[in-house]
Parts: C-alpha cells; structure tokens; sequence
C-alpha cells in the first residue's frame, strides 16, 4: 500500500514513514503559525535548504513571537 507524504510525493520503501517536519506557515487570517508535516527525504532537504524548517522548540517559538 502506497504512503502519501503531505508534499504530495508517494514515499519508497527506504523513506519509511516519511520525514516529520515543522515548517513555518500562515493561517488563513494571515498570523503565523506552525505546519506539521511529513514529507519525501526530496522535499524535507528543499524545504531545509529554503530555510521553512523550524528545526526546534525554540524556532517555533521565534518564529510564533516575532512578528
Ligand atoms: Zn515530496
């Protein structure tokens, strides 16, 4: 049975599960908040080379805060 990764892309075997990230995104009212996601091993490395990725706590919290 075939994995669906949030990016869109079906996972292979060696992906597993898929990679959980935390990406910064926008709520509909336009404040910013946090995605969880699963993505393919593809697009977790363009997201992190985009700099979306909210590798920690404290990221989260950064990027929440600071507006
Ligand atoms: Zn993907």
């Amino acid at each position: 049975m075939p994995i669906i990764a949030s990016c869109g892309h079906t996972l292979s075997e060696s992906e597993g599960m898929g990679i959980s990230l935390a990406i910064k995104g926008q709520s509909k009212d336009g404040s910013r908040c946090i995605r969880y996601i699963v993505a393919c091993q593809k697009c977790a490395t363009r997201y992190r080379s985009d700099g979306q990725v909210l590798e920690t706590k404290q990221d989260e919290y950064n990027y929440i805060n600071h507006n």
